[in-house]
């Protein structure tokens, strides 16, 4: 079903109801006009006969039952007339108004399939490419009548990176799914110090690897929040500052507390994200050009949008500010840690 005949269809359910209650209410207004009028007339009838002695009354004779049905029959088409006109006047303001609430109504939900829709283009996209190469891979050497142990080990070695990298994939996409589907949290209070060094422990040794040193000003605030999914927050954004920097460089980790709201900086001296950039990052499959230029730099464009997905279930904010070929920071706000 396309939502041009949703539209359509939400309108004449919505102009149904309208002129329902508005026939409902007309009947009822004519049959209490047609008893009030009727009353009226009755009354006015009784006034003429009773005039007193010597009043100026015809001298022939009047049917002022005659003239009473017609004064009813005139006026009770008069109020049919007025009732027809006015359930015609609703009706053109209700198909009007009902696309409208009807356009309200669905446009968020076209929105919601649209980006579902994007969303499985994209998983698809990236899944078929390792798949592919795979393929490719394996064809080629099954057709190669000579193929030595050692070219199908490198074959084996070069599909295993696939499959790490058809791995990785499917793990965020299972982590962006459960936090997208109102995961359940365990909110508890916490000092923040104790996700950032969990976190700290996950991706030591990838800055080890690139010989990258922390700088770390930890302080003991509390906040309020889920530790698996603040970890895994931390654990995006330092594993991204380690990523995009370059060997031997530093990575500062900062707590601070300002009226209440504690905020984590993690600031790198990586490549940065060029102004153009920043307001996609946190989009889902969104690398920035040079992210993809790189090839060494792995990864999908699946964390920030992760990461931003648990800072929504935390009524937190996250800022970023960065500069070309200078670095990038992060910053996370949490609200007052209040249970
Ligand atoms: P990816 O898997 O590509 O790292 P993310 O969603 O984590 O996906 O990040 C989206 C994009 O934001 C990255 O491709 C990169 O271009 C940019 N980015 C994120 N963090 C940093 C950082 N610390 N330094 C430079 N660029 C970054």
């Amino acid at each position: 079903m396309t939502f041009k005949s949703a539209y359509l269809k939400l309108t004449i359910y919505y102009v149904l109801i309208v002129l329902t209650i508005s026939v409902v209410f007309s009947v009822v207004i004519y049959k209490m006009s047609s008893s009030e009028i009727n009353r009226g007339l009755r009354r006015q009838m009784t006034v003429f006969r009773q005039l007193p002695h010597g009043a100026m009354v015809p001298e022939f004779d009047i049917d002022f039952e005659k003239i009473r049905a017609d004064q009813l029959k005139v006026s009770l088409n008069h109020l049919v007339d007025q009732l027809i006109y006015f359930n015609i006047a609703i009706l053109i303001i209700s198909a009007f108004g009902s696309y409208f609430l009807a356009k309200k109504t669905l446009e968020p939900i076209e929105e919601m399939v649209k980006a579902q829709n994007d969303f499985t283009a994209d998983a698809s996209h990236e899944l078929k490419t390792p798949l592919a190469a795979m393929k490719a891979e394996i064809e080629v050497n099954l057709r190669d009548k000579k193929l030595s142990i050692d070219q199908a080990k490198n074959m084996l070695k070069s599909n295993l990176e696939e499959i790490e990298r058809l791995e990785s994939l499917s793990n965020a996409l299972l982590k962006l799914a459960r936090f997208q589907n109102d995961v359940k949290i365990n909110f508890q209070k916490f000092p923040v110090e104790t996700i950032i060094i969990d976190a700290y422990e996950k991706i030591a040794s990838l800055a080890d690897k690139k010989n990258i040193t922390f700088n770390n000003q930890l302080q003991n605030f509390e906040v309020t929040g889920d530790k698996q999914s603040l970890t895994e927050l931390f654990v995006i954004l330092l594993d991204n500052a380690i990523k995009y920097s370059p060997n031997k460089s530093e990575i500062h980790i900062n707590i601070q507390k300002e009226k209440d709201v504690v905020s984590v900086e993690i600031i790198d001296e990586g490549i940065g994200i060029k102004a153009s950039d920043l307001p996609h990052i946190f989009d889902r499959f969104y690398r920035a050009d040079s992210s993809r230029s790189k090839e060494n730099i792995a990864g999908y464009g699946l964390g920030l949008s992760i990461a931003k997905r648990i800072v929504q279930l935390h009524s937190a904010k996250i800022f970023v500010k960065s500069e070309i070929s200078k670095g990038t920071e992060f910053i996370v706000k949490f609200p007052p840690a209040d249970l």
